[in-house]
């Protein structure tokens, strides 16, 4: 089972309101007249300058809300702890699961006596669980028994310069693989909604052209597509 992700909303024209926050920095003009008076050239210009040196602060300007559904509380409590992010997640508290699910890792789908263990644990504990809530124990308590590996959905907002810094940590190939293929299908989406804000976005590997692994994978990304392909399940 892999989460489903869409990009519900993102700053319009993005990549615009980065170069225009860029420009300002350095131009006598008014903020205001700015916007308007950027082509398409010059757009590229300033998103290439501010990524060669690593002024970031403009990107912050343009953010983008992805809707997540079907990811495991264990994937969820990493990508929490990106604290630059808002999030908004659905509540084990106040929302009943109706029938408790949880992702199966594919080191235990790939043999069938693990499979096989791994299912009757879980219907045991959404059994418990549903059980636990018929004898009167609030949601908020009977959730104790449920794995997590129960799915969970969430919103999450994210400016360009924390998408950056997320995709650099969570695509390494070193990195876990439920959130790295959850920051693959956020940084596909990116990618269609502002390519110049995102090629080249990823680990250090390909943004900076060097690894900060202790353990190297040996194994340098060459470009985005290779990434997107590399996370694709
Ligand atoms: C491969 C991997 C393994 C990990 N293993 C563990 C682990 O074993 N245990 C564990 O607890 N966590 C672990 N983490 C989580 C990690 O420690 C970070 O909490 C998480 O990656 C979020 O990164 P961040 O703090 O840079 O990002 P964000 O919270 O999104 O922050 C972005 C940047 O803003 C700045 N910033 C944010 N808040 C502050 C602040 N309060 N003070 C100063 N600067 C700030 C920093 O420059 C930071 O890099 C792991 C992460 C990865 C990628």
């Amino acid at each position: 089972m892999s989460c489903e992700v869409s990009l519900i909303a993102y700053t319009p024209q993005p990549a615009r309101v980065v170069a225009s926050a860029a420009k300002l920095c350095y131009s006598p003009s008014k903020a205001s007249c700015l916007f308007d008076g950027l082509d398409a050239g010059a757009v590229s210009g300033f998103l290439k300058k501010l990524k060669s040196v690593g002024h970031m602060s403009p990107f912050e300007h343009a953010s983008f809300s992805f809707a997540v559904d079907g990811l495991s509380r264990v994937a969820s409590h990493q990508l929490v702890r990106h604290r630059v992010a808002s999030f908004s997640q659905q509540s084990q508290r106040y929302v009943r699961m109706a029938a408790p699910e949880a992702v199966m890792p594919p080191t235990v789908s790939s043999l069938p006596e693990a499979a096989a263990l791994f299912e009757s644990q879980l219907k045991s504990a959404a059994d418990a669980y549903l059980r636990l809530i018929s004898l009167g124990v609030p949601k908020e308590d009977a959730r104790f028994i449920l794995p997590h590996g129960a799915l969970t959905s969430l919103i999450v907002t994210m400016n360009a310069r924390e998408l950056h810094h997320f995709f650099s940590l969570r695509l390494c190939r070193r990195a876990q693989w439920e959130i790295r293929s959850l920051a693959g299908k956020m940084l596909a989406l990116a990618l269609e909604a502002a390519r110049e804000l995102f090629d080249p976005a990823g680990p250090p590997c390909l943004s900076e052209g060097r690894c900060r692994e202790a353990e190297s994978c040996g194994q340098p990304f060459s470009s985005v597509e290779e990434i997107l392909t590399k996370t694709d399940d």
